[in-house]
């Protein structure tokens, strides 16, 4: 057993064509490509609660989607919300560090 990964981000920032986390303020960093972040919502309306099974249409996401804002949800997560409009899945960092490494 690996001893639980509990980092916050010390800094995020965004980047032409996606987001940047600084894990520990000493240039551990991790890019995360908008669009690829977009298809992995974790929100119900694009993930099947009970199954796990994606309902978002990968087509439906354009190539050049961005990020509007972004907004710390409590201290474990984030809230993006994007040009296309979509806005309510939370990215829990926990998702975040599994997603980076
Ligand atoms: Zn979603």
């Amino acid at each position: 057993m690996t001893p639980q990964d509990t980092r916050v981000p010390k800094a995020i920032r965004r980047r032409p064509g996606g987001l940047e986390i600084d894990w520990d303020g000493a240039g551990d960093t991790v890019f995360f490509a908008a669009r690829a972040l977009r298809l992995a919502c974790p929100c119900a309306a694009c993930v099947d609660e009970m199954s796990k099974r994606p309902l978002l249409d990968p087509a439906t996401v354009p190539t050049g989607i961005g990020v509007e804002s972004l907004e710390l949800v409590g201290a474990y997560g984030l809230r993006i919300r994007w040009s296309d409009g979509h806005g309510t899945g939370i990215y829990t960092f926990e998702l975040l560090r599994g997603a980076g490494s």
